[in-house]
């Protein structure tokens, strides 16, 4: 089968690519490098000992992904490409509307043109807005508060009106809670562009010396330490997620919608404290005021994933802390230095 992959550079989509590479898929990566580096497409084929084709793409150029089309039998697309920073998105609404919204309408144009019926789409937990309790199950009530949330919601949207218009397609909405760790070998991980928004890649900078404290955002939450909690999940468990979605849509299922995340919450100082165990780092923090638009909680009911597609996270907080911390310690500038060994 093959399988192309946009965004196969970044983050959650290397990982993915390397699973997928291990069981055998031909994959292409389409990937415009703007939140990513081609040091990644060695490090995947150096990991897998396997091939893959790559194009340079900017999927909002239309004409140059359908060469992509033109030049592959694609079976299946797993959408990571977006820009996923909250703030920004709040901030350039315009840029995440534009990058997000109008590359994936070219996406479905190109895979009504070419007969590809199954997509899996990168969604997140954020589209469950403020919950009103958790575990969130799946059909739990949707809102979003800030432009690259409601960029999620109108794909799934679109995705639901697509599934109800075409019977031959085939989707899977996965809906990410907070992916954190890196690939067993370090050479491979999380590698945000300036200062991280999302806490793992901040404590990790703070541990090898490259920011000099975390700030917490709040600790006078409703919960065990006053700090916010989190479903974090290991990025190997995610990308295993990925295969397990794509062997269900084998089955021809339609359209169907899964949470990945552990079922378990952290809270921010435990999160903090399980780092220092695995890295043997002290962390210094302040408590700073709440970040605007932060939920208390939030953590998932995976059990669907696990009912229907044989999928549930294997990794532990500490395993999760220890492999972020592997990847950081080994690349302290990212994809900028490389660092083996
Ligand atoms: P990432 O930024 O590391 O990866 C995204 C990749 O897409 C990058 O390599 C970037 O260069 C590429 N890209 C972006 N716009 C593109 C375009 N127009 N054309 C071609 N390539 C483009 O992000 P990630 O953490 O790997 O996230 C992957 C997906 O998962 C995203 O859709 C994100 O919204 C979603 N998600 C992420 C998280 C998280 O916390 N990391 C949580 C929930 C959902
Ligand atoms: N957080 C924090 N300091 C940071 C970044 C995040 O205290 O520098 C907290 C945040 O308030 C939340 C948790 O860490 O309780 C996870 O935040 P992240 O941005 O990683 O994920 P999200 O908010 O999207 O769930």
């Amino acid at each position: 089968m093959n399988i192309l992959v946009t965004g196969g550079a970044g983050y959650i989509g290397s990982h993915t690519v390397v699973e997928l590479l291990n069981y055998n898929y031909n994959v292409v990566v389409v990937d415009n490098f703007s939140n990513s580096s081609p040091i990644v497409l060695d490090r995947i084929r150096e990991i897998s000992k396997k091939d893959f084709k790559f194009y340079e793409v900017d999927l909002t150029n239309k004409e140059d992904l359908e060469i992509v089309f033109k030049e592959n039998e694609i079976d299946a697309i797993i959408h990571f490409a977006a820009l996923k920073a909250v703030g920004e998105s709040v901030k350039k609404p315009l840029d995440y509307y534009y990058n997000n919204i109008l590359s994936t309408l070219y996406l479905f144009d190109l895979m009504r043109k070419y007969s590809v019926c199954k997509f899996v789409f990168s969604s997140s937990a954020t589209v469950y807005g403020q919950p009103k309790k958790c575990p969130i199950v799946e059909d739990f009530p949707l809102s979003v508060t800030n432009p690259y949330g409601r960029s999620k919601l109108i794909i799934e949207d679109i995705l639901r009106d697509m599934c109800f218009a075409y019977s031959s397609l085939d989707v899977a909405i996965l809906r990410y809670f907070n992916p954190i760790g890196a690939h067993k070998s370090g050479l491979i991980g999380e590698e945000p562009d300036g200062i991280p928004n999302n806490i793992m890649p901040y404590i990790t900078k703070v541990a090898v010396g490259k920011l000099p404290v975390l700030n917490i955002f709040g600790d006078d939450y409703d919960t065990l330490d006053g700090t916010g909690i989190r479903d974090y999940i290991h990025v190997l468990d995610l990308a295993r997620g990925h295969v397990k979605a794509l062997k269900k849509l084998e089955e021809n299922p339609g359209l169907v919608t899964y949470n990945l995340g552990t079922g378990h919450g952290y809270s921010v100082l435990q999160l903090v404290n399980a780092f220092s165990r695995a890295s043997g780092k002290k962390i210094p923090y302040t408590i700073t005021d709440r970040r605007a638009g932060d939920v208390a909680v939030c953590y998932a009911d995976p059990s669907k994933a696990e009912k229907e597609l044989g999928w549930k996270a294997n990794y532990g907080i500490d395993e999760m802390c220890q492999d972020s911390w592997r990847w950081q310690s080994k690349n302290p500038d990212g994809y900028r230095e490389t660092a083996k060994g």
